[in-house]
């Protein structure tokens, strides 16, 4: 069966009253779409040895009768047609210790005694606080399966180890829903355009869209697979700004172009190809610092299109030298406005001190997307240093310029977008419950891609699985499909989860989770967010009209909930 079908819906994505608008220059840019399926299928872990909680160990004592493998209903111990041996056993899908309590637990099960379980001493090595072992697997296991990890791998991954930020949330559930709902009655669409401006209302199917990522910072492959994996679930990706690769044309209606202050590959033609344009003035990983790319990275691949020398670093400085005032601002907008009739524009800045200000101030500029990016994110190239230190905790600043835009009447005309360090579906919940209308992903899908978290994403030959690279090399560890199908997978896995949180406070729509702080409880603050923050639940909520499509759930064993949740 082939997996993606591919339409060709001859320009007629824009609608015709819009196409009126657009310059003669932008109809003639516009490329066949490309439609990418939303089925799950099982995508294995590309590397034959997949890191594993658990190890098995046969010993000579083996008789290969065969029993352990009859036993195991996760297919751990392989006997290949044609083969007298057993394979090494496919560790990653032991449920270890969890199975002892069954009756096809097969170390006590052997008739020699030849097997043998311990714990993996590596799996201690692995991850960090903010990205803990359990989280980097059970994240793994929802892209290759498309579901929630099954109840019985015991992985503790709706919360990190950090000490801080959304680990120190929980949600406070009701004792049951007061609504039973199906899954098909729970709509996770949110509208990215609130002003009635005569620009479309564009509506994506989840309440995210992927991070940027500019060609350079990561390969082709990796930024191909996030834009395919957005147009299969009706939703967005970014290129980040490092220009725009032809590649990328037939992704166009589902892709964010960012303008940046370094402008590389930045061109009219780039603005006028699709239907959000990013401002971005600072990331919240190293806010004040810009962007850096190392001499190493910068291929001729990536030095031509961002029209750069080979070899060279390349620097984004901190500040737009031509943005010192919310006038200044509102220039640069009116300049993408005007440039690309269609467009959203989207203002990316990072959580300084006033950001509500600065929320309100773009707001008044005429920004439809105010993207508040936070400083638990960023890939292995930002420093330490930075993203543990400068940024405000994006829980605090999501709250802050909820309740200011509330405050100030502007909440229902502007979209507020969160991001760094969303993790899982349960921080996806969490920024909507603290007031933003959705999140942005990044580290999320480079996990699904198989990133282990060892931060050495800045340098040329650094990433050990081909993600963050453009070196010839080691870009092709990773197909196209196989990172595609990843990406969607990992994204059916969230909804699901999120669903069954909607589903347990009786909510037919994600939007009538926006600023229900007091749905939160902080580990810190007397168990109340509230008095964090003191913020109110605000938002009118529209009644949902439409579902929002869905993939088919896959069949999977019930997901697992948070032990340290309340029921
Ligand atoms: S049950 Fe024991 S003896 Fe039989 S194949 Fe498995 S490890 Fe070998
Ligand atoms: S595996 Fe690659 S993408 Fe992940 S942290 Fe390491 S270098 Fe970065």
């Amino acid at each position: 069966m082939e997996r993606f079908s591919v339409q060709e819906n001859k320009l007629n994505h824009i609608p015709e009253d819009i196409k009126g608008l657009l310059p003669e220059n932008t109809v003639k840019t516009l490329v066949p779409q490309v439609e990418v399926n939303r089925e799950i299928h099982p995508a294995k872990p590309r590397y034959r040895n997949e890191f594993a909680k658990y190890i098995i160990f046969r010993s000579d004592a083996c008789i290969h009768c065969g029993k352990c493998a009859e036993l195991c209903p996760h297919q751990v111990h392989v006997l290949k047609s044609g083969y007298k041996l057993f394979a090494t056993p496919k560790n990653y899908l032991c449920t270890g210790k969890a199975c002892q309590k069954t009756d096809h637990f097969c170390i006590d099960q052997c008739p020699e005694q030849a097997l043998r379980l311990v714990e993996n001493p590596m799996i201690k090595a692995l991850g960090d606080n903010r990205w803990p072992s359990d989280m980097l697997l059970a994240t793994w296991k929802m892209a290759e399966t498309g579901a929630p990890p099954a109840e019985e791998y015991e992985f503790d991954y709706q919360t990190g180890n950090s000490g801080g930020g959304f680990d120190r949330m929980r949600f406070k559930f009701p004792e049951k829903p007061p609504v039973e709902l199906s899954d098909d009655e729970i709509d996770t669409s949110i509208v990215l355009n609130r002003r009635d401006d005569g620009r479309p209302k564009i509506k994506i199917d989840v309440p995210w869209y992927g991070g940027g990522m500019s060609f350079g910072s990561v390969s082709n492959v990796t930024q191909l697979s996030k834009a395919r994996a957005a147009v299969a679930w009706n939703t967005f990706s970014c290129t980040g700004e490092g220009g725009y690769m032809e590649r990328m044309r037939p992704y166009d209606e589902h892709m964010i172009t960012q303008v940046a202050t370094g402008l590389f590959g930045v061109r009219e033609e780039t603005i006028q190809r699709v239907p959000i344009v990013e401002f971005k003035y600072a990331q919240g990983a190293k806010p004040g610092l810009g962007g850096h790319l190392l001499g190493e990275k910068n291929t001729p691949a990536v030095a031509k299109i961002r029209e750069a020398v080979v070899g060279i670093s390349l620097f984004s400085p901190f500040p737009f030298h031509s943005v010192y005032s919310i006038e200044d601002h509102m220039k640069h907008l009116d300049w993408i406005k005007h440039i690309n009739r269609r467009a959203l524009l989207s203002t990316k800045v990072s959580t300084p001190t006033d950001v509500d200000m600065v929320a309100v101030g773009s707001y008044s500029a005429g920004t439809h997307i105010i993207h508040l990016d936070g400083g638990y994110g960023g890939t292995g190239a930002a420093p330490d240093i930075a993203k543990k230190n400068i940024a405000m905790p994006i829980e605090y600043a999501i709250a802050k310029v909820h309740k200011f835009l509330v405050d100030e009447g502007a909440r229902d005309k502007v979209v507020l977008i969160a991001s760094g360090g969303i993790r899982t579906a349960h921080d996806i919940a969490k920024a909507i419950a603290l007031g933003a209308d959705g999140v942005v992903v990044g580290t999320g899908e480079l996990i699904a891609l198989g990133c282990v978290r060892c931060s050495r994403c800045s340098a040329g030959r650094g990433c050990p699985r081909g993600i963050a690279t453009t070196d010839p090399g080691l870009v092709t560890q990773m197909e196209l499909d196989w990172g595609t199908q990843r990406i969607i997978n990992l994204y059916n896995a969230w909804r699901i989860d999120l669903v069954e949180i909607l589903k347990r406070f009786g909510m037919r729509s994600v939007r009538e989770l926006v600023g229900r702080s007091d749905l939160l409880m902080h580990l810190d603050f007397n168990n109340d967010v509230q008095s964090m923050n003191e913020v109110k639940p605000a938002m009118d909520v529209k009644p949902v009209k439409k579902q929002a499509p869905a993939a088919a759930k896959p069949k999977s064993k019930k997901p697992k909930k948070a032990k340290s949740e309340q029921k």
